[in-house]
């Protein structure tokens, strides 16, 4: 029921505005808050969301609502508030984040898809004499209805596949009232003939133990608090999320666990499900009917826990009471297109309007996440050693930079891992190589001239892949084939320099040609569900060596890998980008934590240019802590975050001088913001804490023909910085000749 003469409807548009719309009297017990409408805009027709009801508009001609999608409301009004803290936090549209609330298969809804169904209708002596009656005239027929009298009922393209028999077979013999046929939904249900066998808790360690009971403590409170869980590599921080979670059900309330989607495993997926009854997964690779049976099951109440990836943030639970944010510190967690949040951080947001508690897990936690519970907003709990008190596994760093062929240049693979490599294998045990960059080679240049090979759309150079011989441009993924010559200086000599996994792969089987590798890349695991079967492959023993890029990091246990080799820790930490020394971190803690999971021990060995970079070697030695202290240092220095607050503004087109004017236009606009007109700077701040860094060049200038400029806004809050940023607010951001665009809290500043 309409209280209120207009509703505010907010659309799928880059902009923070609600529009007023003209309830017309057929819909006045029809509209509702947080109901989808149909409404004109523009020349458009086009859905939007009621947000609100007024009785006061100063808009002089109001249009009509068109239509009521929903029956009741898909969105509650805690959701919507979760909402309007998106928008006013990350500067989209209250539309766009309400627009990632609901997955596209739910927005669009789903047709039933039905399937036809033959019965047989006649008892077993009339079909054997029909059948040898018509064998002769209609053999077709009589070979449906021998298949048939075997198994009584069967679908069409079952029987069709049989019996070779075409739908007007079927009709006949329906007409002569042998058969029925009927319609059947047909459903496509996630855990169909899957048997989960049920699991008790664990008997915990002391530190579960600890952490499990202040968590307890925490839900039962109904009070939002925040508590990361701070746990070195198979110390068992998913038994702590079960049995928390098993209390939160006890006391008739829900929880939403979110993992990387990389780790949404399988197995992963059956721990929830062994323990628990009712749960629910989203996830990317669901088929469509699946997606949203679970959406649906969700929304009406059918589901205790939610698992998913990212946008599982968003699941239509009631009564929340926990969510758990495990691997807090991925950045897959942060999405790359508006709305650019970080669900992380949304989670927090949910949770105060649920009362919930949050629990952030990690090894090697966020920066911004471990400095929150310095300060004491977050509530802080460790797990310092591995069920079963396995030590973790000794890292040993090689200096590449001493690892070189007589004068033929560098060695993708040192003596010692090499040795070490034969050392495990000949032992029967597992080896586990990363290498974060895929194709065959990252480098072609020129010998005579040096010209070096780039995209002609993008700012980036080519990768040579070997098996589809052609060279990739990997961020826009153009393919071209292999030049032949210089583009130049039409010279013949082109040099494929460095090693991707392609090429890794190829080293190393023709050095260790009687063991079986497997490599897992994006290039190797495009099936759906060919991840999965590498690691069952894996896990049976089938495989001795498995390389990989980063999705290799994460989240495996596998007792006979007792060798870990990082064949280049330099990818990242060379990157134009604050956070490459955490990232590096990380990346290192997380793959080293892959072995020494069983009796045999395990080891490292991880290859690098930079042995004596603060991110290398506090990874060496497990010292989170220590690294933590030291980086947060050089960020109070530079006042990066969680000391300041970021936000990038990227701008693009097709011209480089528009983009270039737009992008001073944009920073003069901003400087205005901070610069007061009595000379003094915004909020009486000095001038480390606040200011526009840039317009500059993007460190990628050119993506997809598109050049790109950009500009860092910096200040000392995000309360100053959406301040700042509100002087850009309304300027159109998808204007033809130059596109803009805000990421507030930016994971990427390339
Ligand atoms: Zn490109
Ligand atoms: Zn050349």
């Amino acid at each position: 029921m309409a209280y209120g003469k207009f509703a505010e409807v907010v659309l799928d548009i880059p902009l923070n505005k609600k529009f007023h719309y003209n309830i017309p009297p057929s819909f006045v017990n029809q509209v509702e808050i947080g109901k989808r409408v149909k409404v004109p805009f523009g020349r458009r027709t086009v859905v939007g969301y009621c947000v609100g009801l007024t009785n006061i508009s100063d808009v002089k001609t109001l249009k009509d609502i068109i239509h009521v999608i929903d029956t009741t409301p898909i969105l509650s009004s805690k959701m919507l508030g979760v909402a309007e803290w998106m928008a006013n936090f990350y500067f989209c549209g209250l539309g766009e984040a309400l627009e990632s609330f609901l997955p596209s298969v739910v927005k669009k809804g789903i047709k039933s898809r039905t399937i036809n169904v033959i019965r047989l209708c006649k008892d077993g002596i009339s079909v054997k004499e029909m059948i040898s009656t018509i064998k002769k005239r209609a053999p077709i027929q009589a070979r449906a209805l021998e298949a048939l009298a075997e198994v009584g009922e069967i679908t069409f393209p079952e029987l069709a596949n049989i019996s070779k028999c075409k739908m007007d077979s079927v009709n006949r013999l329906r007409d002569r009232g042998f058969i029925t046929l009927d319609k059947v939904e047909v459903s496509d249900p996630l855990f169909a003939g899957k048997h989960f066998k049920k699991t008790v808790h664990f008997s915990s360690t002391e530190e579960q133990e600890v952490a499990i009971r202040l968590i307890k403590r925490k839900v039962r409170e109904r009070k939002h608090s925040v508590v990361l869980l701070k746990g070195v590599t198979g110390s068992g921080k998913t038994e702590v999320y079960l049995q928390a979670i098993s209390e939160v059900i006890t006391l008739g309330m829900k929880a939403i666990v979110l993992v990387p989607e990389i780790s949404l495993t399988p197995q992963t997926i059956e721990r929830f499900k062994s323990r628990f009854d009712r749960v629910a997964v989203l996830h990317s690779s669901l088929t469509e009917r699946q997606r949203s049976d679970q959406w649906w099951d969700i929304k009406n109440g059918n589901a205790d826990v939610v698992v998913g990836a990212r946008s599982a943030i968003f699941a239509p639970l009631e009564d929340v009471g926990l969510i758990v944010i495990d691997e807090e510190h991925e950045n897959t967690f942060k999405q790359d297109t508006s709305p650019r949040y970080n669900a992380r951080d949304v989670s927090v947001v949910r949770a105060a309007y649920e009362n919930a508690v949050v629990v952030l897990g990690s090894a090697t936690p966020s920066l911004e996440s471990f400095y929150n519970t310095e300060i004491g907003k977050y509530e802080c709990v460790t797990l310092k050693n591995r069920v079963g008190h396995k030590p973790l596994p000794r890292v040993e760093v090689i200096d590449m930079r001493r690892e070189i062929f007589g004068g033929k240049g560098q060695k993708p693979i040192s003596d010692y891992l090499e040795l070490s490599m034969k050392e495990c294998l000949s032992k029967k045990e597992q080896v586990l190589l990363l290498l974060n960059r895929r194709g065959f080679s990252p480098f072609i240049s020129c010998r005579r001239c040096g010209f070096v090979l780039k995209c002609k759309r993008c700012d980036i150079s080519l990768t040579y892949h070997k098996k589809k011989e052609a060279v990739i441009c990997h961020y826009c993924f153009a393919e071209e084939p292999v030049p032949r010559e210089c583009p130049d200086c039409c010279s013949p000599g082109i040099r494929f320099t460095g090693f991707g996994t392609e090429r890794m792969e190829e080293l190393i089987r023709a050095r260790f040609p009687q063991y079986n590798l497997l490599r897992m890349d994006s290039d190797t695991m495009r099936g759906r569900d060919s991840h999965e079967k590498a690691l069952s492959a894996f896990r049976r023993g089938d495989i001795d060596i498995l390389l990989g890029t980063q999705m290799i990091a994460k989240g495996l246990d596998f007792p006979n890998v007792t060798l870990v080799g990082v064949l280049s820790a330099d990818t990242i930490v060379n990157l134009p980008d604050f956070r490459a020394s955490e990232k590096t971190f990380q990346l290192l803690c997380q793959v080293a934590g892959r072995t020494g999971r069983s009796a045999k021990g395990g080891k490292v060995i991880v290859q690098t240019y930079n042995p004596e970079h603060y991110s290398i070697t506090y990874a060496a030695t497990h010292d989170y802590d220590g690294f933590a202290k030291k980086e947060l240092e050089y960020r109070k220095q530079l006042y990066y975050p969680p000391y300041g607050r970021l936000a990038r503004v990227v701008l693009r087109g097709k011209k480089d001088l528009d983009v270039k004017e737009k992008a001073s236009n944009i920073a003069e606009k901003l400087m205005n913001a901070i610069k007061l007109s009595d000379g003094s700077l915004l909020a009486g701040l000095r001038k480390d804490k606040v200011g526009v860094l840039g317009p500059a060049p993007a460190p990628i200038v050119r993506v997809k023909d598109n050049y790109r400029w950009h500009l860092i806004v910096k200040a000392d809050s995000f309360k100053n910085l959406h301040t700042i940023l509100k002087s850009i607010e309304n300027e159109n951001r998808n204007s033809k000749k130059v596109q803009m665009m805000i990421d507030v809290d930016p994971y990427m500043l390339l």
